[in-house]
């Protein structure tokens, strides 16, 4: 995250030339106002850890165009794992967010936190010897993220309705065991709202996006920063209760739930009683995708009830993008959310809101999450401290890994 620019170490340098605000080291001495000499230490430090890389000058304008600095953005690999109830899918990327190689696993959520990820890290050594092939295997941050609250405080699962033996269990330990490097746990649903954001919405603040998969998320993305709340549980709408359905009994043990009455296994449940053999998201999914008739109509209902609760997120934070994702995003969904929002909100609410289907589909949760990992590794006062830069730094330790 930017910062107010007055320390101005290597790791604020290094946060200039990623933002594109400056190329050359002349830039940093005007934006910085560090002296020529400071500017090449701090240039000369970033290079020698291989974060920065120099070309030029340029011959063919006779040697004057200064030379240009660039982050070098394979530095290292960001290995992400993205976790639903039954699968994880593994990617490891470059320090620009771009995806070098991909792996998928078969996962039971229920079998708790140790065991996923045991099988999760030994995925990533499988990944990363995919990598090694291609030359790179250097890892410089993991990101994981779960379909349930994670507390912001711990980076910890807390009271996960679809994760049993995951309360509490210390996730970032059990990964730098395996990758001594920074770890980013996040919700599944904050992790595809941001996702969204710096792909397609770096412009809409704040942006909300509900996820429609086997259960219901939400995230909540405001000027660039993912909204937890105090708990991990910002935007956690699938248990508002609806009135009038208290025969839903719900997964976290209460009736009427949204996510009892409108989440995937709902309308699955549904759809199992008219006969199909449905009992997730993404079997509803499949007979969206074949233009069942029925299947749709359940999903624009579960969407009309998942507006209701919408409506009020709209009046609460006046979102200028609200983006549906998961199994059952479809036009069916999305037109029985729009329904209930234009209906039950103010025109003032919605003058400016654009209600969409996700532009990155599966992927957005992963692009979140390795964008977060990419963040807290070249954040200033980290860079300053790997570098050994402690000039007015408290408290960062000083544990050189670069
Ligand atoms: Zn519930």
């Amino acid at each position: 995250m930017g910062r107010t620019m007055a320390p101005a170490g290597p790791g604020d340098i290094l946060h200039l030339i990623r933002e594109g605000a400056v190329s050359t080291r002349r830039d940093i001495t005007t934006a910085t106002g560090l002296s020529r000499v400071t500017v090449a230490q701090r240039v000369d430090a970033l290079r020698g850890a291989g974060l920065v890389y120099e070309s030029g000058p340029d011959e063919s304008t006779g040697g004057r165009r200064p030379a240009r600095l660039s982050l070098n953005q394979d530095h290292g690999l960001i290995l992400a794992a993205v976790l639903d109830t039954t699968h994880a899918e593994l990617t490891a990327s470059n320090l620009a967010n771009e995806v070098i190689a991909t792996r998928h696993r078969d996962i039971n959520i229920a079998d708790g936190g140790a065991a996923v990820l045991d099988r999760v890290m030994d995925g990533f050594r499988g990944l990363l010897r995919q990598c090694k092939r291609h030359g790179s295997s250097r890892v410089d941050g993991v990101g994981l993220s779960v379909p349930g609250p994670v507390d912001p405080r711990t980076a910890r699962a807390s009271q996960p309705p679809l994760m049993p033996g995951w309360d509490d269990y210390d996730v970032t330990g059990h990964i730098q065991r395996a990758f001594d490097v920074p770890v980013v746990v996040e919700n599944d649903a904050n992790a595809t709202a941001l996702g969204e954001h710096v792909s397609h919405h770096r412009d809409a603040s704040p942006l909300a996006l509900i996820k429609v998969s086997t259960g219901i998320g939400c995230g909540i993305v405001v000027n660039g920063c993912i909204l937890t709340g105090v708990d991990g549980g910002s935007g956690d709408i699938g248990h508002v209760r609806l009135d009038g359905h208290d025969d839903a009994v719900c997964t976290c043990g209460s009736r009427g739930c949204l996510a009892a009455v409108a989440s995937g296994r709902a309308v699955a449940a549904r759809l199992c009683g008219l006969g199909r053999s449905t009992s997730s998201g993404s079997d509803v999914r499949k007979l969206l995708q074949q233009g069942d008739v029925e299947a749709g109509q359940l999903t624009r209902e579960a969407g009309r009830h998942i507006g209701r609760i919408a409506s009020t997120l709209v009046s609460l934070i006046n979102p200028g993008v609200l983006v549906i994702t998961g199994d059952l995003a479809s036009p069916a969904l999305l037109a029985g959310i729009q329904e209930s929002i234009y209906e039950l909100s103010l025109p003032r609410a919605v003058r400016h809101l654009r209600v969409t289907l996700g532009g990155l589909g599966e992927s957005a949760a992963q692009v979140g999450l390795t964008q977060m990992v990419a963040d807290k590794v070249l954040d200033p006062a980290a860079v300053d401290a790997q570098l050994g830069h402690q000039q007015d730094r408290r408290g960062q330790p000083s544990t050189r890994r670069w």
